[in-house]
C-alpha cells in the first residue's frame, strides 16, 4: 500500500480554510481583551434584540409553540422545502395584488442566512461573480467566498442619503456577472430606500438581464415617516429571489425559521434555478417541524400592534442614542430609519492615540467594558456599530462610559499636524 497514510496528517478543505467570516473573528479577538473587571459588561456589539430579555416575542408566538408541542405528532419529519402548511402560510403573510405569491413560490429555510447561502450557491458557478453592497452585512462576501464565487463591491454614497451609487454598480457589470445583491432596508446604516431608488435599480438589472437576491430581513421594521417597498412588488419582469426571516421582525433569531420567495412572473427561474433550489434544499432541510408547524398560527394570531410596538420602541431608543451621542465631542451619530442598529462616525483625527475604529473599539472594551463592533468588518472604516435593543438603564450607563472614554482621549487639535 503505497498510497497509504503512515502519519496522522488529516488536512482541512483547503477551499473552506479560506473562508474569513469577520464577525468569528471579531469574537476571538475580543476574547484577548484583558476587561476592566470592576464594571459589569455593556454589550453594545450584540445583533441578538432578545439579548437583554426587554424584548420578547409576543404571546401569541409562544401560545402557537406550546399548541403544536402538545398536539397531534409534532415530531415526524416534513418536507425538505418546508411543510405546505408553513410555506402557504408564508406565501399568505407575504402576497399582495401586486406580488401574487403562492406555496409553490415558497422555500423554507434555516433563518435569513441559510436562505441567502442558498440562492447564491444556485445562481452562481464558482469564478463567477455577485455584485453585493459596500457597506456590508459581512456574511454576503462570506458565502460567496465559501462558493468560490467572486465578489465585485458596489458602492453607497454616503453624500446621497446612502443610497446605492448605481452608475458604480453598472460600470462593474462583465460576462462573468450572475446576480446583484442588495439589501433592504439596508444595514448597517438604517437606511430605506426610496420606490424611486428601487425602481432606478430594477432598470439597471432590466436592462443587464441580471436576477436580484434581495435580503429583506427588516422588511416593515421601518421608523415613522419611511415606507418600506418590497422588491418583488414593484417589477414585473426582473426576476426577484428575496430571503427573509422571522428572527428580526418577530424577535426568534434563535428558531432559525428563514424563507426565499420566488418572484419570477415570467418563470425566467423556472428553466433551472428554482429546480437547483428545491434540489439543493433538499439536502440539509428546513427547520424543525414544531416551528413550521406553528408558522399558521404565529402568522395569524400575532396582532399589528405588537410589530408597531417594537418599531417604537426601537424608534425611541435610537433617538435617545442619538441625542446623547450628537453631545459628545469628537463623535457624530447617523440616525437610522430601520433595524436594530447605529453607526456612530468617529473623527479619528480628534482621537490620535488611536490607528482606527479596530484600536478605539478595543480599548474601549478594555478600560470601560463597554464592546461595540468595529466599522472595519462592514467596510465602513471609521465608524463604530452600536445595537439600539438595550433598556433604557443601560443605554444612559453605556453612553455615560463611552463619555468619560472619549473626554480622555480627545485632542482638540491633532498633536501630529503633518
Ligand atoms: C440578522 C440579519 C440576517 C440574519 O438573519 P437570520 O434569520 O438570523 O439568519 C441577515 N441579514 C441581515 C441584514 C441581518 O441583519
Amino acid at each position: 500500500m503505497a498510497n497509504r497514510r503512515h502519519h496522522w496528517d488529516v488536512p482541512a478543505c483547503s477551499r473552506v480554510r479560506k473562508i474569513h467570516n469577520p464577525f468569528m473573528k471579531y469574537f476571538v479577538d475580543s476574547t484577548k481583551i484583558k476587561p476592566n473587571t470592576n464594571k459589569d459588561v455593556i454589550a453594545l456589539a450584540v445583533g441578538d434584540p432578545t439579548f437583554y430579555g426587554n424584548m420578547p416575542t409576543h404571546a401569541a408566538v409562544m401560545d402557537a409553540m406550546m399548541k403544536t408541542l402538545t398536539g397531534n405528532n409534532p415530531n415526524g419529519y416534513v418536507d425538505f422545502l418546508g411543510s405546505m402548511e408553513a410555506r402557504k402560510a408564508i406565501a399568505q403573510y407575504i402576497t399582495s395584488t401586486e406580488t401574487p405569491l403562492q406555496a409553490e413560490n415558497i422555500i423554507v429555510t434555516l433563518g435569513c442566512i441559510g436562505a441567502l447561502d442558498l440562492c447564491i450557491a444556485c445562481i452562481a458557478n464558482p469564478g463567477q461573480n455577485i455584485l453585493i453592497p459596500r457597506p456590508q452585512f459581512p456574511i454576503y462576501k462570506v458565502i460567496c467566498d465559501s462558493y468560490e464565487i467572486e465578489v465585485k463591491f458596489y458602492d453607497s454614497m454616503p453624500e446621497n442619503n446612502w443610497e446605492m451609487n448605481l452608475e458604480h454598480m453598472e460600470s462593474l457589470i462583465d460576462q462573468k456577472t450572475a446576480a446583484i445583491l442588495i439589501n433592504n432596508p439596508a444595514t448597517p446604516m438604517g437606511v430605506v430606500y426610496s420606490k424611486r431608488h428601487l425602481l432606478d435599480f430594477l432598470a439597471v438589472a432590466e436592462r443587464n438581464k441580471l436576477p436580484v437576491i434581495a435580503d429583506e430581513i427588516y422588511a416593515h421594521m421601518v421608523f415613522s415617516g419611511s415606507t418600506f417597498y418590497s422588491l418583488g412588488s414593484l417589477s414585473k419582469t426582473v426576476p426577484i429571489l428575496s430571503c427573509c426571516s422571522l428572527s428580526k421582525r418577530f424577535l426568534v433569531p434563535g428558531w432559525r425559521v428563514g424563507w426565499i420567495a420566488i418572484h419570477d412572473r415570467n418563470g425566467v427561474f423556472e428553466k433551472q434555478v428554482c429546480q437547483t433550489l428545491k434540489a439543493s434544499a433538499g439536502i440539509l432541510g428546513s427547520p424543525s417541524a414544531v416551528h413550521q408547524k406553528a408558522l399558521p398560527d404565529i402568522f395569524k394570531n400575532v396582532p399589528s400592534k405588537f410589530f408597531d410596538d417594537t418599531v417604537a420602541y426601537l424608534e425611541r431608543n435610537a433617538t435617545l442614542l442619538f441625542q446623547i451621542f450628537m453631545e459628545i465631542p469628537g463623535l457624530t451619530p447617523l440616525m437610522p430609519r430601520t433595524a436594530i442598529f447605529m453607526m456612530i462616525k468617529i473623527s479619528l483625527e480628534k482621537f490620535p492615540e488611536f490607528q482606527d475604529d479596530q484600536e478605539m473599539a478595543e480599548q474601549l472594551a478594555t478600560e470601560q467594558n463597554v464592546y461595540c463592533m468595529p466599522g472595519e468588518l462592514f467596510l465602513l472604516p471609521g465608524y463604530l456599530r452600536i445595537t439600539i435593543t438595550l433598556p433604557e438603564d443601560k443605554i444612559i450607563e453605556a453612553c455615560d462610559r463611552i463619555k468619560q472614554f472619549c473626554a480622555k482621549y480627545y485632542k482638540s487639535s491633532p498633536s501630529t499636524a503633518v
